[in-house]
């Protein structure tokens, strides 16, 4: 976690980039806030619109099927399976040591999502293992997320 947390840290600093990349996550910067306060309680969600059951990803204010702005927050299952992934092994993003591994999973709610995979051996992934959110805190209370192994 620390590594991370140091990556976290590492990237917002005005020697990486003159904007910090992490996104503001409170209620007067973000209208889609509910899904970091949701984070910080190590909850992956998403927006469903409420008129016509789209599940959206990324979460977003007005339903892109219908335009309905009357959407709730759902939960993500607990559990993704990746679908495919690479490994990045130079010229890495800022703050993360190569190599880097990066996957498209797929959860039992139709989306698919793509993500770093942290904390692993890269030997030990492969298409249809399973994972799991991971937090890490960011600079100034806010927060991103990545997926392990499970
Ligand atoms: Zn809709």
């Amino acid at each position: 976690m620390k590594e991370l947390e140091d990556a976290a840290n590492y990237i917002v600093s005005p020697d990486v980039y003159s904007l910090d990349p992490v996104p503001l996550q409170t209620p007067d910067q973000n209208r889609i806030y509910p899904f970091y306060d949701n984070l910080k309680q190590n909850r992956l969600t998403t927006t469903k619109c409420a008129d016509c059951g789209h599940i959206a990803w990324p979460p977003r204010i007005v339903c892109p099927k219908c335009m309905s702005d009357r959407l709730d927050w759902v939960d993500f299952p607990e559990t993704g399976q990746i679908y495919a992934f690479t490994v990045q092994t130079a010229a890495t993003p800022p703050g993360f040591n190569p190599p880097v591994v990066y996957a498209l999973i797929d959860f039992d709610n139709g989306l698919r999502i793509i993500s770093p995979i942290v904390d692993c051996d890269p030997a030990q992934v492969e298409a249809g293992a399973q994972v799991v959110l991971k937090v890490v805190p960011a600079p100034r209370d806010r927060v991103l997320f990545f997926f392990r192994l499970k």
